[in-house]
């Protein structure tokens, strides 16, 4: 079991995977290697506008159930969005993005299971609007591409991320509705695949 050093507050049970930490009580970020604090870091705050989730409640998604752990905001310019880390009830790890109603649903990508021998994920500043990326056998178009900065972080994260910090980021569309986003930050890329779900499918457990 982990107190936060700050404040001494208890903090939430199962530390998987999880490398960053905002404490509930006095709202300091901790970061964790080994399931242990490593490094403290400077109090987060997030804008409290309303959102369809709660942080550590229970939802349904059609055959998944699942539970809201960890939230970041991002401000990209006229307004912000937020990643809600989710577990399911089957251990997995998701992304849940939310813009106002439009909400995504995207799980890491394992690379070496997409990529082709020697292949690298492009940088996000060398694509373009319209163009197209072969990734292993997946072809995308790349939808948008833009830059967002961290406005702050709630919950358990499995990723380290600072406020203030930017990320690039590309949206692609790939076949049969599928969507991908490409997160590019100094030397770190993340590949990410997922599609668009309908907000009313979506219920409190
Ligand atoms: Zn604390």
């Amino acid at each position: 079991m982990l107190n936060c050093p700050v404040c001494g507050a208890q903090a939430p049970g199962n530390m998987k995977y999880i490398k960053l930490l905002v404490c509930d009580h006095c709202k300091t970020s901790l970061f964790l290697e080994d399931e242990a604090v490593k490094h403290v870091g400077q109090k987060s705050a997030i804008n409290a506008a309303p959102s369809i989730f709660e942080l550590g409640r229970r939802y349904r998604y059609r055959a998944m159930t699942f539970e809201t752990i960890g939230r970041i905001q991002f401000d990209y310019g006229d307004g912000f969005w937020d990643e809600w880390w989710v577990q399911s009830d089957s251990g997995e790890g998701k992304w849940l993005s939310v813009d106002e109603g439009d909400i995504a649903i995207e799980t890491p990508v394992e690379l070496s299971e997409v990529l082709g021998n020697n292949q690298t994920l492009p940088d996000c500043e060398q694509l373009h609007v319209g163009g197209k990326i072969t990734l292993g056998k997946i072809q995308l178009e790349i939808t948008e591409i833009d830059t967002a900065k961290c406005v702050g972080v709630a919950g358990l994260l499995p990723e380290v991320i600072f406020p203030d910090e930017e990320h690039s980021y590309a949206h692609c569309s790939g076949a049969k509705g599928q969507i991908y986003t490409l997160e590019c930050f100094d030397v770190q890329k993340q590949l990410f695949k997922g599609s668009w779900i309908d907000p009313f499918d979506i219920e409190l457990f």
